[in-house]
């Protein structure tokens, strides 16, 4: 995830993830992999989710931090994002003001953590990713909690500043779509929607440029903010 999106780096405090999600092998496991053979970790090769203190101290220069970004925080013992990665962001001391993205695709996880994100919630955005809203065949491409189960979890934490990530999209029923983005807008809680296609064409189920274009214009429509990447001819 490192450049993936403007003045944005990864943080990689906490590496690896179980959900083994198709399209994650030729984007985040082949970058980790790179860097695995430098530092000689077989965690980081075999993308086994695990911590990296030795990089407390070593936060990106970016206005943007993806908090292990390539990994998914899900799976990472709360003490050590309590005792490690927590304390290593207030105890950090930027020249200019940051902003810490917490993803997962097991937003549920956030919940035990809120008390610190609401204390810092002017530096901390949370986000997941919905490719779909469709649950069928969905364990084909992912082992992540369903999406139903994500969007409901993700919609269910109190806290006030979200962004939904539709990328790398999947083909989906535009009202269910729709209605989702539209539930955490009505909430107060979203700040925007980024969009995008399968960067690495891994053969996902896919929506037509004109089905994708409908959805994001009807997001745009209802006043939802769509930033793009990797979008194929579509306009946001
Ligand atoms: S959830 Fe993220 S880090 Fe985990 S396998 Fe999927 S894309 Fe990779």
């Amino acid at each position: 995830m490192g450049n993936m999106y403007p003045s944005t780096k990864t943080w990689g405090i906490f590496t690896g993830c179980s959900f083994s999600c198709e399209y994650c092998k030729p984007s985040f496991q082949r970058q980790v992999r790179r860097v695995a053979r430098k530092i000689k970790c077989l965690d980081c090769y075999n993308y086994y989710p695990h911590a990296h203190p030795e990089r407390r101290f070593r936060i990106p220069s970016a206005e943007n931090v993806f908090v292990a970004g390539t990994g998914d925080i899900s799976f990472c013992e709360p003490g050590y994002v309590w005792g490690c990665i927590f304390w290593a962001i207030e105890n950090h001391r930027p020249r200019k003001p940051k902003t810490y993205l917490f993803q997962s695709k097991a937003p549920s996880c956030f919940k035990q953590y809120l008390p610190w994100f609401k204390k810092h919630q002017d530096k901390v955005i949370l986000l997941t990713t919905l490719e779909t809203n469709r649950d069928k065949g969905y364990g084909l491409i992912s082992k992540a909690p369903p999406p139903s189960v994500r969007f409901l979890d993700f919609y269910a934490l109190d806290y006030p500043r979200k962004v939904l990530t539709i990328e790398p999209v999947m083909d989906f029923d535009h009202e269910q779509m729709v209605h989702m983005v539209l539930d955490l807008k009505e909430q107060g809680s979203l700040l925007y929607v980024w969009f995008g296609y399968d960067s690495k064409n891994c053969g996902l189920p896919e929506p037509s440029v004109e089905k994708a274009q409908r959805l994001v214009d009807a997001l745009k429509g209802y006043g939802v903010e769509v930033r793009g990447k990797t979008l194929r001819g579509v306009k946001v």
